[in-house]
């Protein structure tokens, strides 16, 4: 039994710790982030070139299976792992953490919507924890950001008026607060990642009363099969054999 396990999260991580050594576990990297964590097992890093390149490694490599683990808001992983396996006749699961409960925050489609609610309330000190590639939708705004990225956003993406933190979660409350107060934020805008990982932003605006703008999930495509935990996961694998 040999799996792909698409990953670049905590739960492809954890999954290959739980399948390995018993499954033969390729785990899979986009190469985004220099100096990755390294889940165990085998690992390949870098695209396969799309549906096509996907399709011809599932045959290469004899792959049995797929996982999909990628982060929720990686959506075009997700769709060519759901197109070359539905060409290949091969069983695909997505490991999908539960989303956050949106509570009071202002759920929005997409980052350009989330940049004209900023605009429409007129918030002046934006915590902006979209990702590097969630700042281009506030490039014209005239709000100041905190932005807080994995990796440095391109330069052209950028809003006039900003400061950029790079670091990698997990994030603690503590910190988060102090972080808030420091640079008096008055909105927090996040994706609806879900997880624990990041998820004490969210506590911390609601204990500082800061409003959150939440962008929601990309739509999963039709007819998947989706599990929430690793254990599932894990499960739905042992299955397969
Ligand atoms: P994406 O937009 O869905 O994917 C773009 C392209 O990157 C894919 O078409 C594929 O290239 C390549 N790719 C993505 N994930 C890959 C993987 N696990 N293994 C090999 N190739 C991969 O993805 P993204 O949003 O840029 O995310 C990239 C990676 O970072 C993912 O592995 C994801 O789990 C992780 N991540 C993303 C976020 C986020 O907010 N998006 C947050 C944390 C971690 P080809 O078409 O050439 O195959």
């Amino acid at each position: 039994m040999r799996v792909l396990l698409l990953g670049g999260t905590a739960e492809g991580r954890a999954l290959a710790e739980v399948l390995h050594p018993g499954v033969d576990v390729v785990s899979s990297l986009a190469g985004r982030v220099p100096d990755p964590a390294l889940p165990v097992g085998s690992v390949r890093i870098g695209g396969f070139g799309g549906v096509d390149g996907l399709h011809s490694y599932l045959q290469e490599e004899h792959i049995d299976a797929v996982v999909d683990a990628t982060h929720p808001f990686a959506a075009t992983m997700t769709a060519h792992a759901a197109q070359a396996c539905e060409r290949a006749k091969m069983p695909l699961l997505v490991l999908a953490r539960p989303a956050w409960e949106p509570g009071t925050a202002e759920v929005v489609a997409s980052d350009r919507e989330a940049a004209e609610i900023v605009a429409r309330q007129r918030y002046k000190r934006v915590f902006l924890t979209t990702g590097r590639s969630g700042t281009r939708a506030f490039q014209g705004s005239d709000a100041w950001f905190l932005i807080r990225a994995v990796t440095e956003p391109d330069i052209d993406s950028l809003p006039h008026h900003h400061q950029l933190l790079l670091s990698r979660g997990p994030y603690r409350y503590d910190d988060e607060i102090a972080t808030m107060r420091e640079h008096r934020i008055d909105t927090l805008v996040t994706k609806n990642s879900g997880g624990d990982m990041t998820r004490a932003k969210l506590d911390a605006a609601a204990a500082l009363d800061i409003p959150v703008v939440m962008v929601d999930r990309p739509a999963l495509p039709e007819g998947i099969t989706v599990v929430g935990t690793v254990q599932q996961a894990a499960e739905w694998v042992a299955r397969q054999t």
